[in-house]
């Protein structure tokens, strides 16, 4: 039934009327042209359109339309194309057939109008231009308010929130998924823009909530294989309202930001925007204070071949930093502390040590980068070449210093720079929340608008991966339960015949990750705990416990594989216990409360204030990294259950960044992750057409035979699908709408044809 639930009759009875019907065929490309190969191997397959000239038995002969070629086919290789008149609908939905080619075709012809905005149903497809499209900015901002413009767009999704904020006063998300460099964190940025352009009371956030962006953007993105200006952390702005509709705060929450990228760059890619903007941009007199260097100085910087971004300035950029740090308020000195720890952490990744003895043991080089850490952090560089080149043992009741091999060095001193950083990026979120509290006396309602990492299956995947791929697991059952709902509700208020349709949903593969005793994030976290574990012997106990679930497949070694909703995952477990573990070395903490500057001062008093809690409270200093982050999901998701939520997927046509590139198979597969085939799937199993009677009355109208029948839209309509003799399976008929099974609109069409 799936995908060819059209009738094989109507074809064969029929074939010339059988207007336009798409082969899928997969083409395997020799040197003696096109060779039809029957089996569908998805990466190459192909979509062509065609017409059926004949059939026999099994086999269709189709002539295709753009080589003119006739070619023979087996019947199960064809779906049915939609009727001209429905090509580039603006919603999915209103297509007659759905089905994969259907939909590719449709998003294919409104991307190449630059009609990047479509609707699934309920949820908004940004298909990302990859170049300026005129379709921002006042005109459009205030066509969208006055209702002016229908057209699909993030502004109208904005809007609907915004609407049905005030009209229903319940709160409301906006809930933007897709893979990197899909366009949602620009996605997202529109929508606050259309949000800030309502206006503010007395209070001016408005105007500062997408300057903010500009330090997020610079502190917590940096150019990936995938993006030039990708997010490596997960954001979640809550916009607040005041009784009249105005903005009068906002609240920034961020989730796992990649500290990885700080020592660590794969070739090509760039670490946090902020290191080279400062070195491109700092004034002489502060480069001369931070003692900085240019950016190919460092070792954190220049291990990856890419320091610039074509067509970015980096100088301009910091300029830009500069201005929103004062946006924001942050004081003269504060800055220029900060600026010193980025510029610590970049002289730290150029720190080296000496082999001094045959067992590896390492001492600090005394060179002029860790004089410059030193003096940059403020302590004094002897205790600092201690405490990276040892390590503190607790020997009955003494404490002796052991010195640390070369692997062990080098870690300690990446774990100081991770760990500066990562802090730094904490408190500059706590600074932008300060600001943009304003309206302390919040009487009311907000807009959440979620930006989050898209799942993520590359060639070697981690436990960022594997992080990253739970939190979308999350929030394609958040999508499912809420689609489902939300059709359900409107079949029910439509007063149709309705059963509840089950839907097949990824409780499996949650139960797998947050199963207790025995899922993935408990044996993880078990395994943590066990001085003895490693990464293998984590991957033998998912084998042993985890076999009977049939969304774990375990591997030889250290593997695991995921049958996620999206597709199947292979992870590798190396260096997943580290870090899960994530230590925290007392040393380091120790040496930040020493530094004369406040920052450092504030960040290790912020890490041991958490430490020191009693553990009746929340141990959360104990927490393993992905313990946390559970914890943080599930309040994000208790946070959106309370919310109306509004669908926004975006979706990358190619992955060259290229504009007016539409790679099929690209954009195919990420219908597929993000779930657009399922709402239609979901639709599928429903009644995904829905005409007024009084679009179905003028429609099909002229096709009754018997022209008695009263000119009332409801009568008409149910007389037109009596004569033709529709299925009562296939249809159903509300108080407002007729509802059709899919195709079923295509019979009606086909007889239209027909008469016309
Ligand atoms: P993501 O956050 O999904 O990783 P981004 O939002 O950073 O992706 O988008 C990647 C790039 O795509 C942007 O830097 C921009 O060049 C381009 N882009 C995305 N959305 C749009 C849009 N609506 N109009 C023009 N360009 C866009
Ligand atoms: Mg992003």
């Amino acid at each position: 039934k799936d995908d060819k639930d059209w009738s094989t009759e109507q074809i064969s009875q029929s074939p010339k009327k059988a207007k336009t019907q798409v082969m899928k065929i997969s083409i395997a490309q020799t040197s003696h042209g096109p060779e039809w190969v029957n089996n569908v191997d998805y990466f190459i397959t192909k979509w062509h359109l065609g017409r059926i000239k004949s059939t026999s038995g099994d086999n269709v002969c189709v002539l295709l339309s753009i080589t003119d070629d006739v070619v023979k086919v087996l019947m199960e290789e064809i779906l049915p194309a939609n009727p001209d008149v429905l090509e580039g609908v603006e919603d999915l939905r209103q297509l007659s057939y759905l089905n994969e080619p259907s939909l590719l075709q449709n998003l294919r012809v409104r991307y190449s109008q630059d009609l990047i905005y479509s609707k699934a149903g309920p949820v908004l497809i940004a298909v990302n231009p990859f170049k300026k499209v005129q379709i921002y900015g006042k005109e459009f901002l205030s066509a969208y308010q006055k209702k002016s413009l229908g057209a699909p767009h993030v502004y109208a999704v904005a809007a609907a929130a915004y609407d049905e904020m005030m009209r229903e006063e319940k709160n409301q998300s906006i809930i933007i998924s897709g893979e990197s460099g899909a366009g949602k964190t620009e996605t997202a940025k529109y929508a606050i823009q259309y949000l800030e352009a309502l206006g503010g009371g007395s209070f001016g956030v408005e105007n500062e909530i997408l300057k903010t962006n500009r330090i997020l953007e610079a502190f917590g993105n940096a150019k990936t294989s995938r993006n030039d200006n990708s997010s490596r952390f997960g954001k979640l702005m809550e916009i607040h309202f005041s009784a009249e509709g105005k903005i009068c705060g906002a609240k920034l929450e961020t989730f796992l930001l990649e500290k990885s990228r700080v020592a660590q760059l794969g070739n090509g890619e760039r670490s946090y925007h902020i290191f080279y903007e400062l070195c491109a941009g700092a004034p002489p007199t502060l480069k001369e204070r931070l003692k900085l260097k240019a950016a190919n100085e460092y070792n954190y910087l220049n291990q990856s071949n890419c320091l610039t971004i074509g067509g970015i300035d980096d100088a301009q950029k910091f300029q830009k930093v500069m201005e929103a740090f004062n946006i924001v308020k942050i004081p003269q000195e504060y800055q220029e502390r900060a600026f010193a720890l980025l510029a610590a952490v970049l002289w730290l990744g150029n720190v080296s040590f000496e082999v001094i003895d045959n067992e590896n043991h390492v001492e600090v080089v005394a060179d002029e980068a860790v004089t410059n850490v030193a003096m940059l952090m403020g302590c004094n560089s002897k205790e600092l070449m201690v405490v990276l080149s040892t390590c503190k043992l607790q020997a009955g009741r003494d404490c002796i210093a052991k010195r640390l091999t070369l692997r062990q060095a080098t870690d300690m001193r990446d774990s100081l720079a991770k760990l500066i950083y990562a802090s730094l990026f904490n408190w500059l979120v706590e600074q932008i929340n300060t600001s943009l509290e304003v309206g302390k006396s919040r009487t009311g309602r907000s807009i959440s608008i979620l930006d989050i990492y898209g799942f993520e299956s590359f060639k070697n995947n981690s436990f960022e991966q594997f992080c990253i791929n739970y939190a979308n697991e999350r929030l394609q059952q958040h999508f499912n339960l809420h689609l489902f709902k939300l059709e359900q509700e409107e079949y029910e208020r439509d007063g149709i015949d309705w059963k509840k349709i089950e839907f097949k949903d990824n409780k499996e593969c949650l139960d797998l990750i947050e199963k207790k005793p025995i899922g993935l994030v408990s044996l993880l976290d078990e395994e943590s705990n066990f001085p003895k574990g490693t990464d293998t012997t984590f991957a033998n106990k998912l084998n042993q416990h985890l076999k009977a679930n049939s969304c774990f497949k375990g591997e030889r070694g250290q593997g695991f594989r995921v049958n996620h909703y999206a597709g199947e995952v292979l992870y590798d477990t190396k260096g997943f216990l580290e870090k899960n573990r994530d230590p925290l070395h007392v040393d380091l903490i120790q040496l930040l409360s020493s530094c004369k500057c406040q920052l450092l001062n504030l960040f290790s008093t912020k890490i041991r204030h958490k430490s020191l809690k009693p553990a009746t409270f929340s141990d959360s200093m104990n927490q393993s990294v992905i313990t946390k982050f559970k914890g943080q999901l599930f309040k994000l998701m208790n946070k959106l259950e309370d919310t109306t939520p509004h669908f926004i997927r975006c979706i990358k046509p190619n992955p060259n960044q290229l504009p007016g590139l539409y790679e099929e198979n690209h954009v195919l597969q990420q219908l597929r992750c993000c779930g657009v085939l399922e709402i239609v799937r979901i639709s599928r199993s429903g009644y995904p057409t829905r005409l007024t009677h009084q679009e179905l009355a003028v429609r099909y109208r002229l096709l009754l035979l018997d022209t008695k029948i009263s000119q009332d839209p409801l009568n008409t309509s149910y007389a037109i699908l009596k004569q033709y003799n529709l299925s009562t399976e296939m249809y159903q008929v509300g108080y407002t709408k007729v509802y059709l099974r899919t195709g079923q609109i295509g019979v009606l069409d086909e007889r239209r044809k027909y008469v016309l």
